[in-house]
């Protein structure tokens, strides 16, 4: 029997090589449903090539287009639209693998909706965990759903750990699993050896060029001010249920140790591989079995050296605020997660220079830091505000 995949964010970084995974096992998965923003054109080609059951784009009017695109190619996909129409996709998920891969804040309500249906949720979006980890937990547990991840660096702690703690995600007992600690790796981006008096001036385009990694423009830019390792910090000690000391960020250039796993008798257990998501994406579609994802393997003669040292937080300064605001609380980190997708949004626009990144987010966690939020309303309030005094500071810029 197939596996039934449905698709977040299809038409993105993480959708694209997830279609490259399932087109590789035709046998073993069947994509049933697929959401994206407004790509018609890559929503065309999907639909002609998976035939899903349904798609849909939160974009009404590209969802109208779409739907007399498959009309007149007599495909019987279904197609929705708008919010409405990516929770039904989402609501797909049941018994299924869901892909959880929309960017930012937009992915919370579809991810809450499919951890409700049971499914297994191959979870890239982790804006959604920052926004909402301990929620998103108790609708796991609700729900009976199971949690993969798949950012890289945390299936590969996923993959380091005992299988206990594989079963408990959210509430494992690292102690008990004689863990010492998570050794949390990050390349430093394109910025790691830049001098600092450059960084303010340095462009969109220079932030864009990561040295390692493929992936959508705003996780790219978090990678160069390490937010991106900020958020994974906060997104490791909601999944592995860590304590901040429990989890320790290192910086490894060359991007081929995926993190690690220390534990208490001194011995360290690590995934190694290629910089490339397909293969997280195939772990977890086909966990706890492995198939083919086209990643070659690790050629270790060829590969020289790998190198560690530990962040300079002056360098990235985002990497600190974010390691802050996990302890502060959720509030915290759900003011964090929109005051920055405002700040890379306007740094990629030309309207705000690197360094005032760090500096928008720091104002508006200052600014909006209150008892701890739990509920989605409480959470979704929070970001709008969190929103809006970003774009009022972005005014003053
Ligand atoms: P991307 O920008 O390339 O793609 C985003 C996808 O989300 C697109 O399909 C877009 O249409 C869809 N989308 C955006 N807003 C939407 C909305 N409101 N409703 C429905 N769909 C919407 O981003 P990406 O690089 O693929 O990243 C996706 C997620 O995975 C992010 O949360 C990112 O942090 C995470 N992630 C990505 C990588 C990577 O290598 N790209 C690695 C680890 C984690
Ligand atoms: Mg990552």
């Amino acid at each position: 029997m197939t596996r039934q995949v449905v698709l977040l964010g299809a038409t993105g970084s993480i959708g694209q090589s997830t279609l490259e995974v399932l087109r590789r096992n035709p046998s073993k998965f069947t994509l049933v449903a697929a959401a994206a923003c407004s790509n018609v054109e890559a929503m065309v080609s999907l639909a002609e090539e998976f035939k899903p059951q349904i798609v849909a784009l939160a974009d009404v009017q590209a969802a109208s287009e779409l739907k007399d695109r498959l009309g007149a190619l007599k495909l019987r996909t279904e197609v929705a639209s708008g919010l409405d129409g990516v929770l039904e996709v989402a609501a797909a998920a049941e018994g299924a693998v869901a892909v959880a891969a929309i960017v930012g804040a937009g992915g919370l309500k579809p991810i809450l909706e499919a951890a409700g249906r049971g499914c297994t949720i191959a979870l890239a979006n982790k804006e959604a965990l920052v926004m909402s980890g301990q929620l998103f937990f108790a609708e796991v547990q609700r729900g009976k759903a199971r949690v993969l991840p798949v950012d890289s660096e945390h299936s590969a702690i996923f993959q380091s750990l005992p299988e206990s703690a594989q079963q408990t995600l959210g509430h494992c007992d690292l102690e008990g699993c004689g863990v010492h600690r998570i050794l949390l790796t990050g390349s430093g981006g394109p910025f790691l050896h830049t001098p600092l008096e450059e960084l303010p001036h340095v462009t969109p385009q220079q932030a864009l060029r990561h040295p390692n990694w493929s992936m959508g423009p705003k996780i790219t830019v978090d990678s160069a001010t390490m937010m991106n390792k900020g958020l994974e910090y906060i997104e490791a000690r909601y999944l592995f249920n860590a304590a901040p000391e429990q989890v320790e960020v290192l910086i490894h250039p060359q991007s081929v140790v995926h993190s690690m796993v220390s534990y208490q008798d001194g011995a360290v257990l690590a995934q190694l591989g290629l910089p490339d998501m397909k293969t997280p994406i195939a772990r977890a579609l086909a966990y706890p079995g492995r198939v083919a994802s086209g990643v070659a393997p690790l050629n270790f003669a060829a590969l020289g050296e790998l190198s560690f040292c530990a962040p300079d937080l002056r360098r990235f300064p985002c990497l600190k605020l974010a390691m802050e605001a996990s302890v502060t609380g959720q509030s915290a980190t759900t003011a964090l997660n929109a005051a920055n997708e405002q700040a890379v949004a306007a740094f990629l626009a030309g309207k705000l220079p690197f360094d005032g990144i760090c500096n928008l987010c720091r104002q508006v966690v200052e600014s909006l830091y209150r008892h701890e939020t739990y509920s989605l309303e409480d959470i979704m309030s929070l970001d709008a505000e969190a929103r809006t005094l970003a774009l009022r500071l972005l005014e003053k810029c």
